[in-house]
């Protein structure tokens, strides 16, 4: 591409375009795992939307069934409505995806993006227990409103609000200070103590892998060790699955696998599937406290939205082979990466299921890597405080030879960087 394609955008968007500016390129049609500039050249996406596309660009199945309910001039904006395409939905996710793994959550569509689900997780939180503060963890991300904000950790994002935000009282995330620790005894006691200064607070906010914070995994016992002292508590357990959710780790929720079931679960990114807005804020029925019209908003049912996240369902969420397959290919990422530790010094990896980040001790090399990468046509992103993590998210459907494809490509980057 030449540098005058992205001109107009120079001159006239504002100065927030990361990742424009990473990817000087003007895109147009997508199928899959790839993307097409302008001017016909493909790059392999190992971006997919930050986790919004997990079933790949215009995925065949999905883009059928969106086909045919704008074809019967199926509603596309149905507010608080009652609509087939809402019911249908609803009725995909109860029986596919909350009954078979015994859940019993109430759905509130909260408005369409993730920030909005975590807006209503906390606003929920606080009314239900009649407390206001919230504990977060660092390198948490949540969203860019100010609530969502409020329990973010990173203070470049922060800075965004110029004054302080809301009260909430940060803790550190699992591994925090890279190694053993005695997990939650501290926590227990700062809770707990009249002396700490720290409010009783309403809920916990937290991501079973951050994603924006740079691929850092809370192990299943630590979850398990955190929903325990919660109850304790009576303090609510608040997961936001907006990136890890619908598969990104294997299962579809990400905090299946560790045994927990938190009291409230916010959904976003990929659950439309299509890459149309579409959010979901899980709770316990006995948390339902809201009367008609505390919580609404214009955009809060995206019906196309509906349509396609059915279909994604009906399709991936069957059976277990999606999960398997999920699995099977972050094994491939992870081997690779750990691959790439072993030859090169200051590398590491740390990942689950299909979200995996190589993590360089020079955060300028990562980078670097990225930007090579993206000239060898692979778009991938960094994550982590100070981008030191490059952080893989594929499509969950991409074939095992574009996924080799893309890992050799990363390969390559990394030797010329380290080398
Ligand atoms: N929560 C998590 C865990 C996220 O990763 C994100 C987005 N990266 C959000 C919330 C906010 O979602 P959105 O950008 O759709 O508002």
């Amino acid at each position: 591409p030449t540098d005058t394609t992205t001109d107009i955008f120079e001159a006239r968007e504002s100065q927030v375009r990361s990742y424009s500016r990473q990817w000087p390129a003007v895109f147009d049609t997508a199928q899959g795992s790839w993307i097409t500039d302008e001017n016909g050249r493909r790059y392999l996406d190992f971006f997919a939307g930050a986790g919004a596309l997990n079933y790949g660009h215009n995925n065949p199945v999905l883009k059928q069934a969106l086909v045919d309910y704008i074809m019967r001039d199926g509603i596309t904006h149905g507010l608080d409505m009652s609509t087939v395409a809402k019911r249908e939905f609803l009725e995909s996710f109860t029986t596919r995806i909350l009954e078979p793994r015994g859940l019993d959550y109430k759905v509130q569509f909260p408005g369409p993006t993730g920030t909005n689900t975590v807006e209503a997780a906390l606003k929920l939180a606080r009314k239900v227990t009649g407390r206001s503060s919230v504990i977060n963890f660092t390198n948490a991300f949540h969203g860019m409103t100010l609530g969502a904000l409020s329990v973010t950790g990173n203070s470049m994002k922060r800075a965004g609000a110029g004054i302080p935000l809301v009260h909430a009282t940060p803790m550190p995330f699992d591994n925090y200070f890279g190694g053993a620790t005695d997990d939650f005894q501290w926590m227990e006691r700062v809770l707990d103590d009249s002396g700490s200064g720290i409010n009783r607070p309403a809920a916990v906010i937290v991501e079973t892998v951050q994603g924006e914070g740079g691929v850092n995994v809370a192990r299943a016992e630590w979850l398990r060790g955190l929903a325990d002292l919660l109850k304790r508590r009576d303090i609510l357990l608040i997961v936001d699955d907006v990136q890890m959710g619908v598969g990104r780790t294997g299962p579809f929720f990400s905090f299946e696998d560790a045994g927990i079931v938190p009291d409230i679960v916010t959904l976003s990114k990929s659950i439309g599937g299509y890459g149309m807005p579409m959010a979901l804020t899980l709770m316990r029925p006995e948390l339902d406290v809201w009367g008609p019209g505390e919580h609404n908003g214009t955009f809060r049912g995206n019906s196309p939205a509906f349509v396609t996240s059915k279909a994604a369902l009906d399709h991936y969420w069957a059976d277990g082979a999606f999960e398997a397959s999920i699995l099977a290919k972050g094994e491939r990422i992870q081997d690779a990466f750990i691959d790439l530790s072993a030859r090169f010094e200051g590398l590491s990896t740390r990942g689950r299921g299909m979200v995996q980040g190589l993590v360089f001790e020079d955060a300028e090399k990562a980078s670097k890597v990225t930007a090579l990468a993206y000239d060898k046509g692979l778009l991938a992103e960094t994550s982590g405080p100070s981008d030191e993590v490059v952080k893989l998210l594929p499509p969950l459907t991409i074939t095992e030879e574009d996924l080799d494809h893309g890992l050799g490509i990363l390969a390559d980057a990394t030797a010329t960087v380290c080398s």
